[in-house]
Parts: C-alpha cells; sequence; structure tokens
C-alpha cells in the first residue's frame, strides 16, 4: 500500500538523521572531553557546569560506627541506618523505609515540608535496635542526597536554586536546605547532625566506592540524566584558594545539559525541547532519559500516521497521540524488546494507549523500527559520554568502574546492550574490557550515609 511506501521512506530518513557512526561518537565524546576541561576552568566558562562537590574523602570501607542517610529526589523519599563493622565485617546492618511526601506539603511551606521529612526520620530512628550501639552522648550523623538544582559552597551547605519535579515552595530558594532540615530536625526533638549534602550522582559514586575502589564515575539513567567522577584537585583551575585542598574530590558534570555540534538532532528533538517547560535546558537529556525517550517516539509515531498514512485504513489518528508523554519510555521498551513473530507486544500497547486495534504487522514492524533507531541513538550518545569521563580520568587508573543507578539502565535491556556495544566501538575490546559498568541499585541514599561516615566528626 501508498501508505507504507511513504512510512518507509520517512523511517528511513528518520534513521539517516538518528545516524551515529563511530567516528561522529569520537568527535561528541571529544567534545565531552574539553567542555569538561573548560568548566574546570571557571564558573561560566562551558555548557557543563562541572560544580564541585566539597566530597574530601571518598568511603573506604575502614569506617566504622551508626550511620544515617536521607535520599529526597522526588515524591518518594528514603531513610536509612547502616551499622559499618570496618574492612573485614563492612556493613553488620542496613535498614530503610520508604516514605512520599503528600502532594499538599509538596506546595506548602519550608517548616511544613521540612517537619515532614524530619518527622519520618525521628519515627525511624526511634526503631533503632539495641543492637545500634551508638555511644551514649554522641550526636547521630546523617548524609542527605538531594536531587535538586543547588549551589554549594561546602560539603554540609547549599541553596536551592529552583525546585523540580512537582515541588513548589517559593520561600526555600535561596535558602540553604541543609539548615531547614537541621532546624526541623531540632523542632522535632531529633539530635542528628547533617554531615554531608550531595546529588543523587555523587551518592551513587559513592555507594560504590565504599565496595570496590576502582569506581571512578557515578552515573544516572533514570527519569534524568547525570554523571559525575573523581577528579585530583590539581586538575581544577577554579579550586577557591580560601578552601583545604585534598587530594581528589567529586565534579558534579551537570552532563544533561551538555551539546556538541556533532550530535545528531532531527525536527521531532527541536519540537520536544520548543513545548517543554524549560527550552534549551538540559538537551542531552532530552534525546535519551526516561522522562523524554518515549515522547519522542510518539511524536514520531504521530508524524508518521498524520504525513505517511501510517495508521492506513484508521479513519482518524487517536486524539491522545498528540499529548505528550503518554507514550512512556517503559512502552518503547516493550515494543522494542519485542521479539514475537507477530509483534503482538507491540499491538498491545498501541492499543492501551491509543486504543489502536489489529495494525497490521507491516505497520508494527515501523513502530518496532521508530523504537529502535530512538533507542540506539541515545544509548550511543550515552556511550560517547562515558568514553569523554574515561578520557578525562585517563591514566590514572589501569580500570575505571563506573556506578550506574535508575531503570532506564536497569530494566531496558536493548538500551544497555546498545551501550555496551558502542564502548567497545569506541574505545576498542581491549580498552573497552577495562571499562566496567556495574548496576548500583538505590545506592545514593547508602552514599550519602558511607559519606557522613568518611566525614564523620564523632573521632
Ligand atoms: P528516578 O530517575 O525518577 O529516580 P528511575 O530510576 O526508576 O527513577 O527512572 C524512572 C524512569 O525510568 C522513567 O522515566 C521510566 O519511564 C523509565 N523506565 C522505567 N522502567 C523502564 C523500562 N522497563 N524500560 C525503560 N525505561 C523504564
Amino acid at each position: 500500500p501508498k501508505g507504507l511506501e511513504a512510512a518507509h521512506s520517512m523511517r528511513d530518513k528518520f534513521r539517516n538523521a538518528c545516524a551515529t557512526p563511530v567516528e561522529t561518537l569520537r568527535k561528541i565524546s571529544q567534545d565531552m572531553l574539553s567542555q569538561m576541561e573548560a568548566g574546570l576552568q571557571s564558573d561560566g566558562e562551558s555548557r557543563l557546569r562541572m560544580l564541585l562537590s566539597f566530597v574530601e574523602h571518598l568511603p573506604c570501607g575502614n569506617e566504622t560506627g551508626l550511620f544515617y542517610g536521607l535520599d529526597l529526589g522526588g515524591t518518594n523519599f528514603r531513610v536509612l541506618r547502616v551499622q559499618l563493622g570496618g574492612k573485614e565485617k563492612r556493613i553488620l546492618k542496613q535498614e530503610s523505609k520508604v516514605d512520599s511526601i503528600p502532594s499538599e506539603i509538596m506546595t506548602s511551606t519550608n517548616e511544613e515540608l521540612f517537619d515532614y521529612i524530619a518527622r519520618v526520620l525521628a519515627d525511624f530512628v526511634a526503631t533503632e535496635g539495641v543492637d545500634c550501639n551508638l555511644i551514649l552522648g554522641q550526636k547521630r550523623e546523617l548524609g542527605f542526597t538531594f536531587s535538586f538544582p543547588v549551589s554549594q559552597e561546602s560539603l554540609n551547605s547549599g541553596k536551592l536554586v529552583k525546585w523540580t519535579k512537582g515541588f513548589a515552595i517559593a520561600e526555600t530558594i535561596g535558602q540553604d536546605v541543609v539548615k531547614e532540615l537541621q532546624a526541623a530536625m531540632e523542632r522535632c526533638k531529633l539530635d542528628m547532625h547533617v554531615i554531608a549534602m550531595v546529588n543523587d550522582t555523587t551518592g551513587t559514586l559513592a555507594g560504590g566506592r565504599y565496595w570496590n575502589e576502582d569506581v571512578m564515575a557515578g552515573l544516572i539513567l533514570g527519569t534524568g540524566s547525570n554523571a559525575c567522577y573523581v577528579e585530583q584537585t590539581s586538575e581544577i583551575p577554579k579550586w577557591p584558594p580560601s578552601l583545604p585542598k585534598p587530594e581528589e574530590t567529586v565534579i558534579n558534570i551537570e552532563w544533561g545539559h551538555f551539546w556538541s555540534p556533532h550530535i545528531p538532532k532531527t525536527e521531532i528533538d527541536d519540537d520536544l525541547d520548543a513545548e517543554s517547560v524549560h527550552p534549551g535546558q538540559q538537551v542531552f537529556e532530552k534525546l535519551f532519559s526516561g522522562m523524554y525517550l518515549g515522547d519522542i517516539v510518539r511524536r514520531m509515531i504521530l508524524k508518521l500516521a498524520e504525513q505517511a498514512c501510517l495508521l492506513g485504513g484508521v479513519t482518524e489518528i487517536p486524539s491522545n497521540m498528540a499529548t505528550p508523554f503518554v507514550l512512556r519510555t517503559r512502552d518503547v521498551s516493550i515494543m522494542h524488546e519485542d521479539e514475537s513473530e507477530n509483534l503482538e507486544n507491540v499491538a498491545r500497547v498501541m492499543e492501551t494507549i491509543f486504543g489502536l486495534k489489529e495494525l497490521p504487522l507491516e505497520v508494527r514492524k515501523v513502530i518496532k523500527d521508530v523504537c529502535e533507531i530512538t533507542a540506539a541513538r541515545g544509548a550511543r550518545l550515552v556511550a560517547a559520554g562515558i568514553v569523554g569521563i574515561v578520557r578525562k580520568i585517563g591514566g590514572r587508573k589501569k580500570k575505571i568502574c563506573i556506578a550506574i543507578d535508575g531503570s532506564l539502565y536497569e530494566h531496558y535491556t536493548k538500551f544497555r546492550a546498545k551501550l555496551h556495544e558502542a564502548l567497545v566501538e569506541l574505545l576498542g575490546q581491549e580498552a573497552a574490557a577495562k571499562v566496567v559498568i556495574e548496576l548500583s541499585k538505590d545506592g545514593s541514599g547508602l552514599g550519602a550515609a558511607l559519606l557522613a561516615a568518611s566525614h564523620s566528626k564523632k573521632d
């Protein structure tokens, strides 16, 4: 049929526009590297902010004692405690609890928000067993993973730049969130001290590093995407002279905002960006993270339906096909990973979401192709970014481990496979074997507690 021919030709154009041959990836990773270097020179020099984390000691396994972690990155938050037994015994006990911030509190006041969190923490502290050997009179210490934009000048302070992800409390902006949390804990009579505040990538890195000293970078591939890595302070010209200078620290790249002229971008990406809440921001992340990947695919299917009559027999295009974010990245992974002869999962997703029944097999194939093309570009761009970081770390390490957290990496098998494949293409078999990616599930809250331990004031 004519519609199908037109659809095939549009799909092929889309594939070409999204192509990421290895030479292109190489240029992109070079741009990642040079923008990282520029960002280390001074603030405002680069698209990459290269934020200092103020971490002075990464956890190494020798830490001992009882420590708390708090991981706040969205509606759900986690509180946890770990009893650390040192080099041999490591984690003697770990307990955690997940709670969620009621929606009315996300838009209330500083006091209500932080009191809510402090109360959950206090209730959790109350369940400490007798085996939690906190020495009498010692303050409990907490590491805090806070995954919102903050501007930090020390490890235990940071001013909120803006709220994201459904939070909207105007008075918090510009305030030190550690102070707010600390004050709420005092109001709750909770005797606890915030030792460290980090973002989720740094938490993930620290969590991985505790077990494995080769961990040199942390990466988030979930709703959003970001990366951090261990840098030598001698390589950071913008290091404030007034600060003590540890040998190494963690740099938060804020790589979601990366851009290179070599990145293949289509009209669809431009539209998605223009219609997004923050146009022009986080443009790298918008090409592949869990929040957006599904919407790129939706837009392309809609375009195929409008311009190439992909849905042929269906007289009207389903009205919700024009609704942003109705097709989620999880749906894309289901369709992309459909290996059945008749692409039954593709059919099921199209029916569940758009009410489309009995799509011909040829149409299902085109839809699966769109998923494949979009995911492959995304995974390969992530690989190029990783290679930029690996090259920045350079010969400092024989082996470089990258701790990754996020559902996109964890659950989307083909995305993960494409990413690994591209790493081998870029680095070659031998060098790629020295770059190890390990899944560090929910490691960021634990990482924060471990950072509290490695920066503890107790001894
Ligand atoms: P967050 O990043 O918000 O802390 P996650 O790491 O769980 O949380 O990431 C959530 C994102 O992962 C969502 O955008 C979701 O679409 C995506 N996601 C969840 N499951 C899958 C899956 N099976 N395949 C691809 N993406 C998935």
